[in-house]
């Protein structure tokens, strides 16, 4: 096996499959590491169900390119051939035919997990020059005059850090900026099936939670997730107090008589983390004004999303129909020269992450990292 990568891209959620994949087309021999057994990361193994930031006020891709590339990969099963997709009435929205739906003011994407797992172990498999490697937890990384120079023993001409947390930037000592659990909460997500609660308002909806609240669980949140008779929770506890939850619910919630889910182990999942500070730091007055830069190569509009211990969102809202842009700037690390960054970890600042953090954006920016970084290369022939 060569012991050396043109690219490493360290991680293979939403944006680590978009930079392995993006820096592999462009000719790069790229190497992508990941702890666990197999892609996806949060959108492929969470248990959640919608992805967000994908479309603009009306409902059209922000982002052309891989990005849509993906997207249309978890299609199941074509619309009418007569509807352009953009186009698509709700009848005919779902999972299977790819239409986005609208959840208030914005537009998501529903997919299965088990779609988005296939998508990306296909993606991966069939593009040329990229090597994955699973169940590899990012060991070492040796730094000589502001460069990385190696990643677990593997020379490398640049790295890409789609972990999620800046592991790479962390292992390499670059500086980085944190985002806190009191307005980016952490949460269990898991699917419930065979649930068939009768909830019309907020209120309803409260009402009938009352007895979990009363027993001392704390708060949870459920998503409607398309497939029949099925919710997304999101659970603000513990991983081991699932099973409890759930046997609550069985017993004790109406609706939930029947519920269960196929996970077998539960696990925090976390909204933001640690940002990787780059040549410029997004901020979220830029998200908010709509603000375009000169070398922009990713597009957003979801609204800011703040989370707190108690599972209540905090939603800001881009001015309608507007959207702001990503600089590459925000993608390169400052101090590392030959350092990367997409998804959770571009340089912004704890407000502008709560809304490049949804998986549209991560697919955005990971492909725009991978081109990056391809000519980064290019430029030190
Ligand atoms: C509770 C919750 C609800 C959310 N709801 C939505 C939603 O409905 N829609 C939406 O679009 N977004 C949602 N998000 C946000 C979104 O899921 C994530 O921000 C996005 O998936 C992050 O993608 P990523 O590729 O940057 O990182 P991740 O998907 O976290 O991928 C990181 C990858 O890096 C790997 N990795 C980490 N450390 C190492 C290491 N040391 N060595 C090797 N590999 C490593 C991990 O195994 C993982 O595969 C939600 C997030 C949370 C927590």
């Amino acid at each position: 096996m060569s012991r050396a990568f043109d690219i490493v891209v360290i991680g293979s959620g939403a944006a680590g499959i978009a930079a392995a994949v993006s820096s592999a087309r462009a000719g790069r021999a790229t190497l992508l590491l990941d702890k666990n057994p197999a892609p996806g990361g949060t959108g492929g193994l969470s248990g959640l169900t919608t992805l967000c930031g994908l479309y603009d006020e009306a409902g059209n891709f922000l982002n052309d390119g891989f990005t849509r590339e993906f997207a249309n990969a978890l299609t199941e099963r074509q619309p009418p051939a007569q509807l352009e997709p953009e186009a698509i009435p709700s009848k005919h929205a779902g999972p299977e035919t790819g239409a986005p739906i609208k959840m208030g003011r914005v537009w998501v994407r529903p997919y299965r997990p088990e779609k988005f797992r296939e998508a990306a172990a296909h993606l991966l498999s069939s593009t040329p020059n990229l090597q994955p490697h699973w169940q590899a937890p990012l060991a070492n990384v040796s730094v000589a005059n502001d460069r990385i120079v190696s990643v677990n023993g593997f020379n490398v001409g640049a790295v890409i850090d789609c972990s999620g947390s800046a592991e790479v930037a962390q292992a390499g000592g670059a500086e980085c900026l944190e985002t806190d659990e009191t307005t980016q909460a952490t949460a269990v997500i898991f699917p419930l099936h065979h649930v068939t609660p009768e909830i019309h308002t907020p209120a309803e909806a409260v009402k009938l939670l009352l007895p979990l609240a009363r027993a001392g669980f704390p708060p949870i949140n459920f998503q409607a997730n398309l497939e029949p008779n099925s919710l997304t929770a999101k659970f603000t506890g513990q991983p081991a107090q699932v099973p409890a939850l759930i046997e609550f619910l069985r017993t004790n919630i109406r609706g939930f008589e029947n519920c269960s889910t196929p996970l077998k182990e539960f696990s925090v999942a976390r909204r933001a983390g640690r940002m990787i500070v780059g040549e410029y730091v997004l901020t979220g007055a830029d998200v908010l004004g709509g603000r375009k830069f000169h070398d922009a190569v990713a597009r957003g509009a979801w609204p800011i999303e703040q989370w707190n211990a108690a599972g209540q969102a905090r939603l800001r809202y881009l001015p309608l129909g507007a959207h702001y842009e990503i600089p590459a700037r925000s993608l390169r690390a400052a101090k590392i020269e030959n350092l990367f960054m997409a998804g959770k970890t571009i340089s912004a600042d704890a407000n502008a992450i709560g809304s490049a953090r949804v998986m549209g954006c991560c697919l955005a920016t990971g492909a725009a990292a991978g081109v990056l970084a391809a000519k980064y290369l290019d430029s030190q022939k």
